[in-house]
């Protein structure tokens, strides 16, 4: 009786302690995986969708504009404090990630065509 309590007990806590040593092994995978996983199923009509190479404008009235090129990503943010490194989707980036040019936030860009 007081075996099987203990054994139990220590199952739980081993059990307890598992999915964090899982989330730390496989979250840098699913970061990377996930959304484009799930992007690959949304976008299966337009197969020739890269959003790493999908350039979105910024549509904000005072604006220059800004084009926003994935390949080159946004290295020296100075507006939102978001340095974005080369070849970052617009999709990822920061949802405070805002326009360097006239600071305006993702809402504001569309895909450019
Ligand atoms: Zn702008």
């Amino acid at each position: 009786m007081t075996f099987s309590r203990l054994n139990s007990a220590s199952r739980r806590a081993l059990l307890r302690g598992l999915p964090a040593a899982l989330l730390g092994l496989c979250a840098p995978a699913l970061v990377g995986v996930g959304p484009s996983r799930a992007k690959a199923g949304t976008d299966a009509a337009n197969a020739s969708y890269d959003p790493l190479k999908q350039v979105w404008v910024c549509t904000f009235n005072e604006c220059d504009p800004y084009y926003y090129h994935p390949e080159k990503g946004d290295p020296v943010n100075i507006v939102g404090g978001h340095p974005i490194p080369p070849n970052t989707a617009f999709e990822d980036l920061p949802s405070d990630w805002r326009c360097p040019i006239c600071g305006a936030g993702k809402d504001w860009f569309v895909k450019e065509t």
